[in-house]
């Protein structure tokens, strides 16, 4: 593995996002997990059949949603996928390097991502809009490549995402700045190069004032990505517009600035949340709840925490407080639990009869990071549970990580306002 580089600050002032299973990180998952309730304490949590069945005992579909306005009859749908954390520890690099091995024509630099996102592309290709959330900054060609706390990944992640299907990923994380300006730089530079959109980070005050607006089939679609800090760094010196950080007022702004620049739907990412913690915190929902209020937001959505938080429906708006991570090896965590499962939305939208697109299904998927005596793959639960070739044995394992993030999903009672969990 390539060098990593010394940290410049404490490990201790870092907020983990995360510890890999290479690296261990006890201070910081000791204070991200001390006292933190992980399920709720009331009676809001449905039953879900206990690792007996795929099928939750509680149905999980119910109440079709309703759309503010009539939905205007043979009227235009768009579809967006969402994931989680695209967080390149080097156990994920690892097996690039295996994969490529194996299959030296799709290899650049001696890696191949593709076959660990494999399980995403069905889902990912289907949407007209998919969403990634590029968690660190890309290394120089060749590397040196470093993992954590301060991430410096390889390039050969971004033409794996796009030949996935993504067409964008939020990069304003909490390692936005792990590697400088220049990082930052060489980040959007290289995904501009690769053909993947992006929001949350910016190499000038122009492209920071600039909406950030995605084609879904001639359906502009505007996305804006906001983290809650920088793991002790600082913005950059005299370029506070560097890295989008999470301000209410500065967020409503800007949605407003988006749908006066054309866009038909409003997407608003947050990295936030205390990590290894399901349930949304206060400050989650107060800036949930302040967007959910803005007629110009459609959606909020969010990752950071590495486990799936719950989604939830305030006023007219869903929020998806957290989809945990993407593409991650924080397996040997004591979180392994937690942190192993993982959740895809698939949000559909239909235009109105006043014009407006208006949320009409929230699809959540719950998915995995696979097991350690496999290789490293994203798997979809529900498509692996319904598979005939797959053994009892090894259903049962992910039947377990499919429960988990269900209860987590519905941990609010999304279900009741029509949520849908993925079933096999
Ligand atoms: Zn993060």
């Amino acid at each position: 593995m390539a060098a990593y580089a010394a940290a410049a600050l404490s490990v201790a002032l870092l907020a983990a996002c995360s510890g890999s299973s290479e690296v261990a990180a006890p201070a910081t998952l000791t204070t991200a997990t001390a006292a933190q309730p992980d399920s709720p304490a009331g009676a809001a949590t449905p039953t879900l059949s206990a690792g007996s069945s795929a099928t939750p005992s509680t149905p999980l579909t119910s109440t079709p949603l309703t759309a503010t306005a009539p939905l205007q009859p043979g009227g235009r749908t768009v579809t967006v996928a969402l994931t989680g954390d695209v967080l390149l520890h080097s156990g994920v690099t690892d097996q690039a390097r295996k994969d490529a091995a194996a299959n030296p024509a799709q290899a650049s630099n001696g890696l191949d991502y593709r076959q660990i996102l494999a399980g995403a592309k069905p889902v990912v290709e289907a949407a007209d809009v998919a969403i990634c959330n590029l968690e660190t900054p890309v290394a120089p060609p060749g590397g040196p490549y470093t993992s954590y706390p301060v991430f410096s990944v390889p390039q050969e992640i971004l033409p794996a995402l796009v030949d996935t299907g993504f067409d964008a990923c939020t990069t304003a994380s909490n390692h936005t700045v792990d590697k400088g300006f220049d990082g930052l730089k060489r980040t959007l530079d290289a995904m501009d190069a690769a053909g993947l959109k992006h929001d949350g980070s910016s190499r000038s005050q122009a492209e920071a004032q600039t909406p950030t607006i995605l084609d879904a089939k001639g359906v502009k679609v505007a996305l804006l990505a906001y983290a809650y800090g920088l793991n002790g760094f600082s913005l950059p010196a005299g370029k506070p517009w560097a890295v989008d950080m999470i301000d209410v007022a500065r967020i409503l702004a800007e949605a407003k600035a988006a749908r006066q620049a054309g866009a038909q739907i409003v997407l608003v990412a947050l990295h936030s949340g205390a990590e290894y913690r399901v349930l949304p915190t206060d400050e989650q929902r107060k800036v949930a709840t302040s967007l959910a209020a803005s007629p110009d937001i459609d959606l909020v959505y969010g990752h950071h925490a590495h486990v799936v938080q719950p989604v939830d429906k305030i006023g007219d708006t869903w929020v998806i407080y957290g989809l945990g991570n993407m593409i991650a090896n924080q397996h040997r965590l004591p979180e392994l639990a937690k942190a192993q499962h993982q959740a895809t939305a698939v949000v559909s939208f239909g235009a109105g009869t006043d014009g407006r697109f208006t949320v009409t299904g929230v699809e959540m998927r719950p998915t995995a990071m696979s097991n350690l005596n496999e290789a490293r793959r994203y798997v979809d639960l529900a498509t692996l549970l319904a598979d005939p070739a797959v053994s009892d044995t090894r259903k049962a394992a992910y039947r377990a990580l499919y429960n988990a993030a269900a209860k987590s999903l519905t941990a609010l009672g999304a279900q009741g306002k029509g949520m849908v969990v993925a079933a096999p």
